[in-house]
């Protein structure tokens, strides 16, 4: 059975084919992505208009690219799945609307699907079956969450999340205050590694002994960055871009690192999967995989390329729910801007 992804949430158009074999994870034919990133640059930010307009442009050569790629005619697509949420709603309406479209044209089933299940999804595509239980450290642009996955296609329970920024937000914004492009996780990630990650020691937030356990924080830091720039700024030095990349990066890592390892000892879940587009952060797979061999907890981070927003993970995500034998959403779901996770679909 073939099944085709569209993912639409933010600035990327996604368009992903899998293939699904009983009893086996799905096998990817084909990942077709899009961006309007360079649209929003000079904003530092996802613009919500230009965002859509871009996907209403870009949907039909993607699927067109994709069958392309995967050798499969849109006749040959046994199921659709779409991020029905969470995420940008004009955004998402897009998606959604071609989705119902292909959907009722080839007369397969439909399945609206949580992106961020998704972005847990995508890690089989490359490692296999997830073992059930397992953890999800889920870092990206908009959230930042310990999940516990019994079944990526319908038991997902949240522990705990940030209670103010994402972690990819707080590389967005350091990187606005260094003179960075956007998005801020790649540009920083470079930098880091000229740098010196001990030479400035930015806070860790939520990691006193009366924080919660499995939640997080980013504002304080990503204010700490700020002062300390400027502090530099006004004594006339030239900011040591390295050196406060390095610096910053070391501090989420290091917070994301301790707190999923500590997650996996707590609940007894030996398993770890890191996902979302942060996970693309070369510093941070390095420190989960030294903490996570010291602790004895299985480490699955998914290459970058499949970190960041893309379609295959909603096919992927899509085929499991089929496997499952899922309940088809019908033609008659709106998209939901602040789908919950645990809400696999809709
Ligand atoms: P969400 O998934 O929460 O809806 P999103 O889809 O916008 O948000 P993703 O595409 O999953 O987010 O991730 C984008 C984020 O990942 C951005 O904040 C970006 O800076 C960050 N990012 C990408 N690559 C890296 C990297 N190498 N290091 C650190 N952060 C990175
Ligand atoms: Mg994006
Ligand atoms: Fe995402």
């Amino acid at each position: 059975r073939i099944v085709m992804g569209i993912e639409t949430s933010c600035d990327e158009t996604g368009v992903g084919i899998v293939e699904l074999a009983d009893g086996q994870a799905p096998r990817l034919l084909a990942d077709e992505v899009a961006s309007s990133v360079e649209q929003h640059a000079r904003f530092g930010g996802v613009v919500p208009e230009v965002a859509s307009r871009a996907h209403l442009e870009a949907m039909e050569p993607m699927v067109r690219r994709a069958c392309a790629t995967a050798g499969v005619a849109l006749g040959e697509l046994d199921a659709i799945a779409v991020t029905a949420g969470p995420g940008l709603a004009g955004a998402l309406l897009v998606g959604v609307a071609a989705a119902k479209a292909y959907s009722a044209a080839l007369d397969v089933p439909l399945y609206g699907v949580n992106h961020l299940a998704g972005h847990v999804a995508v890690d089989t595509l490359e490692h296999g079956p997830l073992p059930r239980p397992c953890l999800s450290l889920l870092v990206s642009g908009g959230h930042t969450q310990l999940l516990r996955v019994d079944d990526v296609a319908s038991g997902i329970t949240e522990l705990g999340s940030t209670v103010d920024d994402a972690a990819g937000e707080a590389y967005d914004k350091v990187a606005r205050v260094l003179g960075l492009p956007y998005p801020g996780g790649p540009p920083i990630d470079k930098a880091a590694r000229d740098g010196d990650p001990d030479a400035i020691a930015f806070p860790r937030g939520m990691t006193g002994p009366s924080d919660a356990a499995f939640d997080f924080s980013f504002s304080g830091l990503k204010t700490a960055v700020a002062r300390w720039v400027e502090a530099a700024e006004r004594r006339g030095e030239t900011i040591p871009v390295g050196d406060v990349c390095a610096s910053f990066q070391e501090a989420v890592a290091d917070v994301l690192t301790a707190k999923a390892v500590s997650a996996a000892q707590r609940t007894g879940v030996h398993t770890l999967v890191i996902s979302g587009g942060v996970a693309a952060n070369s510093r941070l797979a390095a420190l989960a995989r030294q903490r996570c061999a010291e602790a004895g907890v299985e480490l699955r981070v998914p290459r970058p390329r499949l970190c960041t927003d893309n379609g295959a993970m909603i096919a992927a995500l899509g085929a499991h729910v089929v496997a499952a034998g899922g309940k088809p959403s019908g033609l008659d779901f709106s998209p939901d801007p602040a789908l919950p996770v645990d809400t696999v679909t809709v």
